[in-house]
């Protein structure tokens, strides 16, 4: 990154923002935005212009399921909108949804109710810009380009052009990258949560779903729900389902912490290996535990015996034997000074040969969901099998075939009538279907960064042009800033990051 792009808003006039992308992300911004410009008494000089595609405001991908089968990953107590409060969103479930009160902070509850939860929180900060003078235009539609030049950013959403001071990117998770070959097949569920998801699914059919994520949980829970019939199988290239959720508990970091950061490197004026960062987790891990982890075992690749695993699993989380998710939680807000610290093979390291199985760990299932799978694995509804090797779609017969090759397993061909692609968000830039992505990455006016998704300033959010520079009027904040920031898959990062790029703006507008 070297030159900052010379532009400086107008002083003379209103200002103008967008917001592009209205899922938690862009409420966090938005939010965050009116309550800036209405302490810094910028508020009634302002314009905020918001543009989502979908007919609900605040929901987004994540949190639009109708169905009660998809369940928040993190606990009620983790998910509040005001992180100096951590109990709000429990109290709202209390006020709102439960009047006995039912929902504690250890529950995982429906993601839909924080779908609501998030509307709620948009429409007070609407009524809140309104009262102090900002002017709040929301447009239902898609925003397929945005350009910058002296006069400001460019943005063009179906036939309207429209001139912002400043742009705030909040795409969000958008589809997959992968598996793109299969999208004219009408058996091919591109994504769960875009389009007619798995509704079109015959009960009596079989069924491949790529992936055994948190994506492929909700997969077979919302097919089980349905009444799903045929047989089911999961493949993954070398992971198995995630591990499952126990209780969480306070734990306080003694190796991987900002103090011992500074120590390594020295300052921050060196770069950590792989082995170094490695070296900082598993002490904390063995010395939180109490005991010397055997990391081949823990790491080995995943056995066949995937329904004893998950019955194992549910045990240690029942027995509360899962202090390692404790450890592994509390680790959050350093992570992402941990992974800017990593040296740029270190990162690349961790994302070809670690990523998933930290992803088994990390991101585990709620311990009812746990459960609800073991039933359905024990009466044989569904399986999961590793060592995916290719998949092609069989034009004659219309049937994907999927060839799998387990280490110590057989290699087998299995035939589906329906293919669910579970792998998640797309980080691969050149292929997405995103118009918007394509024609900023086309002129260079965003970069991709190297381990996939977008680059941006660590701290300010600001896009990376292909030439390096940083834009002086485009931020992007979300999923897609995983190579910058890492734990982009949780609200809390995402609603920090929202909360840093409006910081930057006023900044900007301060100094000007
Ligand atoms: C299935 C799933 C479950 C998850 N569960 C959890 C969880 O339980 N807890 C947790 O902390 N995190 C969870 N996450 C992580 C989640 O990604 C973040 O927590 C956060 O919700 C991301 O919000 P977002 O606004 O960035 O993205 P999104 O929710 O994807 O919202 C982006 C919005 O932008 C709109 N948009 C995109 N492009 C354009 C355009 N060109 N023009 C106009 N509008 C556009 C989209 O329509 C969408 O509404 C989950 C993610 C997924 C995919």
């Amino acid at each position: 990154m070297s030159a900052v792009s010379d532009v400086t808003p107008h002083p003379d006039r209103a200002l103008r923002y967008a917001v592009v992308g209205m899922g938690a992300t862009g409420v966090g911004v938005f939010v965050a935005l009116v309550r800036s410009l209405a302490a810094t008494g910028r508020a009634a000089d302002a314009e905020i212009h918001i543009f989502e595609t979908k007919e609900r405001l605040g929901a987004g991908v994540a949190y639009s399921t109708p169905h009660d089968c998809h369940l928040l990953n993190m606990r009620a107590g983790t998910m509040s909108v005001h992180p100096d409060d951590p109990t709000h969103f429990v109290r709202w479930l209390a006020e709102r949804v439960d009047a006995a009160g039912a929902s504690t902070e250890a529950d995982y509850v429906p993601r839909r109710l924080f779908a609501a939860y998030l509307q709620e929180f948009f429409e007070e900060a609407l009524a809140q810009a309104r009262q102090h003078g900002t002017k709040v235009i929301t447009h239902k539609s898609v925003v397929s380009d945005c350009r910058e030049d002296a006069r400001g950013m460019h943005l063009i959403a179906g036939l309207d052009h429209f001139v912002f001071d400043y742009s705030f990117l909040c795409l969000g998770d958008l589809p997959s990258t992968e598996y793109l070959e299969f999208t004219k097949v009408p058996t091919y569920i591109h994504s769960m949560w875009h389009g007619a998801g798995l509704e079109v699914i015959d009960p009596d059919t079989t069924v491949g779903i790529l992936g055994t994520s948190l994506t492929a949980v909700d997969a077979l829970l919302q097919l089980r729900a349905s009444g799903h019939r045929g047989a089911i199988t999961c493949f993954s290239r070398r992971r198995s389902l995630p591990k499952v959720q126990g209780p969480r508990v306070r734990y306080t970091l003694r190796h991987v912490t900002a103090e011992n950061l500074r120590l390594l490197t020295a300052d921050h004026t060196r770069k950590l290996e792989f082995a170094e960062v490695a070296a900082l987790f598993q002490s904390e891990l063995e010395d939180g535990l109490g005991l010397a982890v055997d990391w081949e075992r823990v790491l080995a690749e995943p056995s066949a015996m995937f329904t004893a695993t998950l019955a194992k699993d549910i045990e240690l989380a029942e027995n509360s034997q899962t202090l390692w998710y404790s450890i592994l939680d509390a680790t959050s807000e350093v992570i992402p000074h941990v992974w800017r610290a990593m040296s740029a093979e270190a990162r690349a390291a961790f994302m070809n040969n670690h990523l998933s199985v930290w992803s088994m760990f990390r991101h585990c299932m709620p311990l009812d969901n746990a459960r609800r799978l073991l039933t359905m694995a024990t009466e044989g509804a569904f399986q999961v099998t590793s060592g995916l090797t290719s998949v092609a779609y069989d034009d004659e017969r219309q049937l994907f075939r999927i060839e799998a090759a387990p280490v110590g397993g057989e290699r087998t061909v299995y035939d589906v009538d329906y293919l669910v692609n579970a792998t998640g968000t797309g980080f691969a830039l050149e292929r997405s279907d995103s118009s918007l992505i394509q024609n900023m990455l086309m002129r260079g006016d965003i970069s991709p960064h190297p381990l996939g998704g977008i680059d941006v300033g660590f701290e300010d959010m600001r896009v990376v042009r292909r030439d390096g520079s940083l834009s002086g009027r485009a931020l992007y904040i979300g999923p897609l800033t995983r190579g910058v920031h890492f734990y982009t898959n949780s609200f809390e990062t995402n609603l920090a990051n929202a909360h840093s790029a409006v910081a930057t703006v006023m900044a900007r507008i301060g100094a000007a």
